[in-house]
């Protein structure tokens, strides 16, 4: 498996290439805006999106999704807690309150456990709800988990928008994330800490929020 990354869009979220190198199938991991650079990387490596993958459904993460499903007429898919959620009222209020457009319903929803094969890779869906409802991570099962806005490098999201929720958040965090092997490669949504990667190892000795409010605990 081969990872590639572009920084897109207002809030400059992490947008993750996950590629077969056997197959050049690949998925999208929150295409957070910027389209034309999304869709110029994948002409330049020559690849096939089998897949546009949201880790929650907060429009600076999915905001270029919408352009990108046809153009590249591939699905996209998000946990149906989001897919629902984000288009309620309350919630649309804080996207155009951001200036985004209102979500549009996904092509494909998920749940807990699901997984998605891009050539020969698998990504399995981690349920991780807490900075939103639908919050997930994507974990190849080997070596990589993409964490979306539930656990950066050195922090971890934010629970204060709709439908956020700090304590539960810090048990997806315990129960599912630090469970993992601690060589496991974190791949996060927003480069926020002192380096654009980690691992579970190292958080679970550095990471304040891990330490004081789930190890400390
Ligand atoms: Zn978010
Ligand atoms: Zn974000």
């Amino acid at each position: 498996m081969r990872v590639e990354i572009l920084t897109v869009g207002p809030l400059a979220v992490c947008c993750y290439f996950v590629i077969c190198p056997a197959t050049q199938k690949a998925a999208i991991i929150d295409p957070g805006g910027d389209e034309d650079l999304i869709l110029g990387k994948i002409k330049s490596l020559g690849l096939k999106v089998s897949y546009i993958l949201a880790t929650h459904g907060h429009a600076d993460h999915v905001c270029g999704a919408w352009r990108l499903r046809r153009e590249l007429d591939a699905p996209l898919a998000m946990h149906k807690d989001d897919d629902e959620f984000f288009r309620t009222p309350e919630a649309m209020a804080i996207f155009s309150a951001w200036g985004f457009e209102p979500n549009e319903p996904a092509d494909l929803t998920f749940e807990d456990g699901e997984v998605f094969s891009i050539g020969k890779i698998h990504l399995k869906v981690i349920h991780t709800p807490g900075h939103s409802p639908g919050s997930v991570c994507f974990y190849d099962e080997e070596r990589y988990i993409f964490t979306g806005d539930t656990l950066f490098v050195g922090a971890v999201g934010r629970s204060d928008l709709p439908g956020g929720n700090f304590q539960e958040m810090l048990r997806s965090i315990e129960k599912k994330l630090l469970v993992l092997p601690d060589e496991t490669i974190i791949l996060p949504g927003h480069d926020y800490g002192d380096r654009p990667y980690s691992t579970i190892g190292q958080e679970k000795k550095t990471n304040p929020y891990i330490t004081e409010f789930i190890l400390g605990g």
